[in-house]
C-alpha cells in the first residue's frame, strides 16, 4: 500500500528533526512550546515505524500504533502551538476521548469487520482536525510581524485539510474506471500521501526552528531595548524611538509632546523602605503611569527615578490633561509597604516639539520644566514652550 522508501525516508526525517529539536531544547528550555513539537515529531517517527513493521506484527497491534501515534502527533503539534501563542493549557479529557474513539472504532474495522478505507479515514480525523486547530491558534497571534508564523500555520492548515480531505481523494479515484487503472490510480495516490506527509514534516520542522528563532530574537531585543525592574523602555531604546517620532512630527507636521517626570524625594523613600521598596515603588508609579496613556504614548526610564513620555499627536490641552490627570493619580494612590502606606508624589515637566528640535534639546526642555516645578514646590506640572491656542 505504501511506498516502503518514502516511510524509512519520512521516518530518518522525523527522528533527524526529533534530534534537532531535542537539542535546541536542551539549551533553551524555556521556549514555549518547544518540548511539546519535538514529542510530536517523535510521535511521528513512531508512526512511520509503525507502517513499516506492519507485515511482521499482528495487525491488530500495528494499526492500534499506527492510529495512536499519528492522533497523538498532531495533538501534541497542536498544544505546542497553543504553548508557544501563551494560551491557557487545555484539559485533555476531549482529546484522550476522541483518540481512543478512534482507535476503538480502527480496531472494529480490523478485527470484526475488516475495512481499510474506513480506517483510513479515521486515521486522518483526529490528526486532521488538530492541524487545522494549530494553524488556527498560530495564526491568530498574527501573522503580519513573524513570517515564521506565515509557513507554519500555512503547512499545518493545508496538512490538515489534506488529512481530512484524502478518503474522498481515494472514493474518486475507485468508481469509475477499471478495476485495473483504479488498483493503479490507488497506488498512485498512496505514494502522494506519503510524499505530502514527508513535505509537510520538513516544512513544519523549518517552521518550527524558525519560530524557535523568532522567540529567541523577540527575547533578545527585549532585554536590549527594555529596563528590567520596570519593564518600560530603556534611555537607548527611547531615545531611538523620540528620533522616530521626531521626523514624523516634522514631516507630516503633527505634534509631539514630552513629559519629563521625576519622582519626589526619592531618596526619602529609599531610608525609610530599603532599596527594595524603592523599588517596589518605582513598580508602583510605572503602573500608575501606563493607565493613565494611550497606546500610542511611550515611556521610557531615563536612569534612577526619572522618566521620560511622548506623546504622539497631543494637543497643547490633551498633553497638560494627561500631565495633570498622571500627577493626581500618583498623589492619591498611597504605596503600600510592609512599613506602612508612602505618600508619592511627581514633579512633571511638559514641553511640545518644535520645528528643528533635535531630540536632545526636546528632552533639555522638558527637563528644565520638571526642574521647574521641583523650584516651584514639587508635586506639580509645569510647562515650557507649549504652544498658546489660535
Ligand atoms: P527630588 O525630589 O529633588 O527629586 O529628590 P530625590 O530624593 O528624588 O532625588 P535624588 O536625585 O537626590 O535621589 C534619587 C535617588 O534615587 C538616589 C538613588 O539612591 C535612588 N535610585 C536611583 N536608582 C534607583 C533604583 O533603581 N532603585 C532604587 N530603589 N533607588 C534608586
Ligand atoms: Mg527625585
Ligand atoms: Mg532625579
Amino acid at each position: 500500500m505504501h511506498s516502503p522508501t518514502l516511510v524509512i525516508l519520512a521516518g530518518i526525517l522525523a527522528a533527524l528533526v526529533t534530534t534537532v529539536l531535542y537539542a535546541v531544547w536542551h539549551f533553551n528550555k524555556g521556549i514555549p512550546g518547544l518540548r511539546l513539537w519535538m514529542l510530536s515529531f517523535l510521535s511521528g517517527a513512531v508512526f512511520c515505524a509503525s507502517l513499516l513493521v506492519r507485515d511482521y506484527v499482528p495487525e491488530v497491534l500495528a494499526v492500534v500504533l499506527s492510529q495512536v501515534s499519528i492522533a497523538v502527533a498532531a495533538y501534541l503539534c497542536f498544544l505546542g502551538g497553543r504553548a508557544y501563542m501563551g494560551r491557557p493549557p487545555l484539559p485533555h479529557a476531549v482529546a484522550a476521548t476522541a483518540i481512543v474513539g478512534v482507535v476503538a472504532a480502527a480496531v472494529y474495522f480490523t478485527v470484526v469487520q475488516p475495512n481499510l478505507a474506513i480506517r483510513f479515514a479515521l486515521a486522518g480525523s483526529v490528526s486532521g482536525v488538530c492541524f487545522l486547530l494549530t494553524a488556527h491558534t498560530v495564526a491568530r497571534g498574527g501573522v503580519r510581524d513573524v513570517p515564521a508564523r506565515y509557513l507554519f500555520s500555512l503547512v499545518a492548515g493545508l496538512h490538515g485539510l489534506f488529512l481530512l480531505l484524502r478518503p474522498l481523494l481515494f472514493r474518486l479515484a475507485m468508481p469509475g474506471s477499471g478495476e485495473e487503472a483504479g488498483a493503479d490510480m490507488v497506488v498512485l495516490l498512496s505514494q502522494f500521501v506519503v510524499l505530502e506527509a514527508t513535505l509537510s514534516l520538513v516544512l513544519m520542522a523549518f517552521g518550527t526552528l524558525m519560530l524557535t528563532n523568532e522567540h529567541i530574537t523577540r527575547e533578545l531585543r527585549h532585554l536590549a531595548e527594555m529596563d528590567p525592574l520596570t519593564d518600560v523602555f530603556n534611555r537607548r531604546a527611547f531615545l531611538t524611538l523620540l528620533e522616530k517620532a521626531i521626523s514624523s512630527a516634522h514631516r507630516i507636521q503633527s505634534d509631539l509632546s514630552v513629559l519629563a517626570i521625576d519622582l519626589d524625594h526619592f531618596k526619602m523613600v529609599n531610608d525609610t523602605c530599603g532599596h527594595k521598596g524603592g523599588d517596589d515603588v518605582l513598580r508602583h508609579f510605572v503602573g500608575l503611569a501606563s493607565g493613565c496613556l494611550r497606546n500610542e504614548d511611550v515611556m521610557g526610564r531615563m536612569g534612577g527615578e526619572e522618566f521620560v513620555i511622548f506623546l504622539p499627536n497631543a494637543s497643547r490641552a490633551g498633553t497638560l490633561s494627561v500631565a495633570e490627570r498622571l500627577r493626581a493619580l500618583v498623589a492619591s494612590q498611597p504605596v503600600l509597604t510592609d512599613r506602612g502606606p508612602i505618600h508619592l508624589t511627581v514633579s512633571i515637566g511638559a514641553t511640545q516639539y518644535l520645528p528643528g528640535d533635535s531630540s536632545d534639546a526636546l528632552l533639555q526642555r522638558a527637563d528644565d520644566a520638571m526642574y521647574l516645578a521641583k523650584a516651584h514646590g514639587r508635586n506639580r506640572v509645569e510647562a515650557l514652550a507649549i504652544a498658546q491656542p489660535v
